[in-house]
């Protein structure tokens, strides 16, 4: 899918201020409403003795047109073979009619028909409470471009420190999805942030609230992210993109939804499996109902009964207004299945730097060997780094570039997750690590919690870079209520034991491993899936990937690195980790309602088929039985869709 394919249709379109009725479908509707009609006239004319032919021959052609479309579909289905809730009730619609109870089939179609339309009108707003993050980036957008050097190019003129009319350069207008990664949007005072990218320019206060759900605008300025989909509230902002479309935290959950829309999710084949269960229960009983009371009529009811599924009917909005609740605390979850599973989440594995600590590493102290001067490890240490992703990489990288120090040109770099990098620089081997990338290196006096990072130039030690990194401000609170829903917390980390011990002591972690391989920490998780835990990892690394994938389900921060976000299975977009805390929560709520409309659908099925097999349970009894729990089922899951934010209204998190 391109990245315009994804944006395009939903942008713009504000699906969620239109009305009930405008939302409702008039096929439908006018189907209903003929049939609900005709179930009256058969009945009335029933009892005026009319006779029983012109009935049934008028019956029948009411019944085609109301069915139709449930014909075909259950035609599908028996072809798969698959059974299905469309298979269900026409088993109970076509039993009725058989017998000549006119009645009862067009009653159980008439609910039949309105439960749909209930059905979709709860789906409808449980994706609206998705796409309604989505409606909402603008269509057209600004971007700074140079006349000739196109998308990418593009300097702002007052970094160049040349007035603006020297460079030519203007500020144009293009739609959202010509906009490239690495062009300058230009977002003013009130507007609506349309990427996710870097400040280069400017300063404001972003609502991130259609994000987060926090209410409070946050202030961004030079070198901060944002992200699409929040608002500048204040001030302007000139964004050099990172990532737009299907790329942008945004553009995935578009795409999820579509694929929610588009494919039949797997938790919707689990309950169309139960269904099928159940319409197999459903047919044996009718069957045992016949032998032992040889009454036609007690035989149908039951079928119509049992063709009641509230677990068929209840589980996809229950799915998808989890996915909306979830995505509406800051949690974007790429599948229905992987909620399912964060459900039963017994252990939380996290990665420490980068995921419990904010991965904004700062150099603290640089210690030079002796005979090597300050300035020199930080320059060779700097070019081997320059284009790395790793926090500490960066941090080496920024403090160089204050001292204004040049780089060499680095060539045959090579980043070994979990040990370092090495590069050759003018003719000389540079490698920046921990001990075990060097192993001559020696370690300084420094305070608990910071790493230290060795340099070697031609395997001789030349230095020592010690850096810190502050813990997350929701680490701990995370941990804490993690512990408290009865979960083990776990961390694992590259970094030596020392530093592991002090940032686990201020998060609260109890249990930590250190020195790890990006290997080991996929063994680890392995050994505890092996041990019969449901695993979670928590991670932001490239070093974190494989064992994001070995997880049970695998969890990226949003700050973290491409790979680890392609690897999870859930991304946390702002990186606060109490959306973790707040995802199991909405993930087990979903577990509670699914559970509920099963136990609840056992249960009503098993009394009305006891009533319908010993006849207290008429045919339409028996249908207003099945259609009325199928709709509490259904209401059931709906109180799981997320209440609609609107900008002045402040946001209730739950
Ligand atoms: P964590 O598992 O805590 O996320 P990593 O596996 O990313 O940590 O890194 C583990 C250790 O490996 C770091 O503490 C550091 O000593 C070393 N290291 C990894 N990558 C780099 C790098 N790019 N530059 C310097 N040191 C690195
Ligand atoms: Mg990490």
């Amino acid at each position: 899918m391109t990245a315009d394919a994804a944006v395009q249709p939903v942008a713009g379109v504000d699906v969620a201020s239109q009305t009930l009725w405008e939302r409702m479908d008039k096929r439908d509707l006018a189907r209903t409403m003929l049939v609900g009609v005709s179930t009256i006239l058969v009945l009335i004319a029933g009892h005026a003795g009319i006779a029983r032919l012109p009935m049934g021959v008028f019956s029948v052609l009411v019944l085609v047109i109301g069915c139709w479309e449930m014909l075909v579909e259950a035609w599908d289905d028996l072809r798969k073979p698959r059974m299905s809730m469309e298979l269900s009730m026409l088993l109970a619609i076509i039993a009725a009619a058989a017998i000549g109870e006119w009645v009862s089939a067009l009653a159980i179609t008439t609910f039949a028909l309105a439960a749909e339309i209930l059905e979709d009108l709860s789906m409808d707003r449980g994706r609206d409470a998705l796409t309604d993050l989505m409606a909402f980036l603008p269509a057209r957008v600004l971007v700074r471009r140079t006349a000739d050097t196109g998308p990418g190019r593009a300097r702002s003129a007052d970094e160049a420190g040349a007035p603006r009319d020297v460079v030519e350069e203007a500020v144009q207008e293009i739609p959202l999805e010509d906009v490239v990664v690495g062009d300058l949007v230009v977002v003013e005072p009130g507007g609506r942030i349309p990427v996710d990218g870097v400040v280069e320019n400017g300063s404001a206060g972003v609502d991130q609230s259609r994000l987060t759900g926090e209410s409070l605008p946050v202030d961004v300025g030079r070198g901060d992210h944002v992200l699409a989909g929040s608002i500048a509230v204040s001030g302007a902002l000139e964004i050099r993109v990172e990532r737009v479309g299907e790329d942008s935290a945004f553009g995935q959950i578009i795409a999820t939804v579509r694929e929610a829309q588009d494919s039949r999710a797997p938790v919707q084949r689990l309950a169309d499996r139960l269904a099928g269960a159940l319409v197999l229960f459903a047919i044996a009983a009718a069957i045992l109902t016949f032998v032992v009371t040889r009454d036609a009529r007690a035989t149908i009811s039951v079928v119509i009964v049992a063709g009641a599924c509230g677990i068929a009917a209840g589980t996809p909005l229950a799915i998808l207004a989890s996915i909306a609740r979830a995505a509406h605390t800051g949690a974007f979850v790429k599948d229905g299945t992987h909620l399912e599973v964060l459900s039963r989440v017994d252990t939380v594995v996290f990665d420490k730097t980068g995921t419990l600590t904010a991965g904004r590493a700062e150099v603290v102290s640089v210690h030079p060997a002796p005979g090597h001067d300050e300035n020199e490890v930080l320059e060779a240490a700097a070019t081997a780094e320059w284009h790395s992703e790793h926090p500490l990489g960066r941090a080496i990288v920024a403090l160089a570039n204050q001292r204004a120090l040049t780089p060499g040109e680095a060539r045959d770099v090579v980043h070994t997750p979990g040990l370092g990098v090495s590069a050759l620089v003018e003719g000389r081997r540079v490698e920046v690590g921990n001990a075990r990338l060097v192993p001559g290196g020696r370690e300084v006096e420094a305070p608990g919690g910071t790493t230290q990072v060795l340099v070697a130039i031609d395997a001789e030690w030349v230095g020592t870079i010690v850096l810190g990194d502050s813990v997350r401000d929701s680490a701990s609170a995370c941990v804490d209520s993690l512990l408290g829903m009865g979960i083990s917390v776990l961390m694992l980390t590259g970094d030596n034991e020392a530093t592991a011990h002090a940032i686990a002591e201020q998060t609260h972690v109890g249990d930590v491993r250190s020195g790890l391989l990006p290997t080991d920490k996929h063994t680890v998780i392995g050994q505890l899936r092996a041990e019969g835990h449901v695993v979670a990892m928590v991670g932001d690394g490239v070093n974190d990937a494989p064992a994001l994938a070995a997880a049970d389900v695998g969890i990226a921060v949003g700050s973290g690195t491409d790979v680890a976000r392609e690897s999870a299975d859930v991304v946390l977009v702002t990186s606060d980790l109490m959306d973790l805390t707040r995802t199991v929560q909405v993930a087990r709520s979903a577990r509670r309602t699914i559970m509920a409309n099963f136990v609840g659908t056992l249960i009503v099925d098993g009394i009305g088929m006891v009533l319908a097999a010993t006849g207290v349970l008429g045919p339409v009894a028996a249908a207003l039985v099945h259609v009325t729990s199928e709709s509490v089922f259904i209401l059931n899951s709906a109180r799981l869709i997320p209440r609609r934010r609107s900008s002045e209204e402040s946001p209730s998190r739950t």
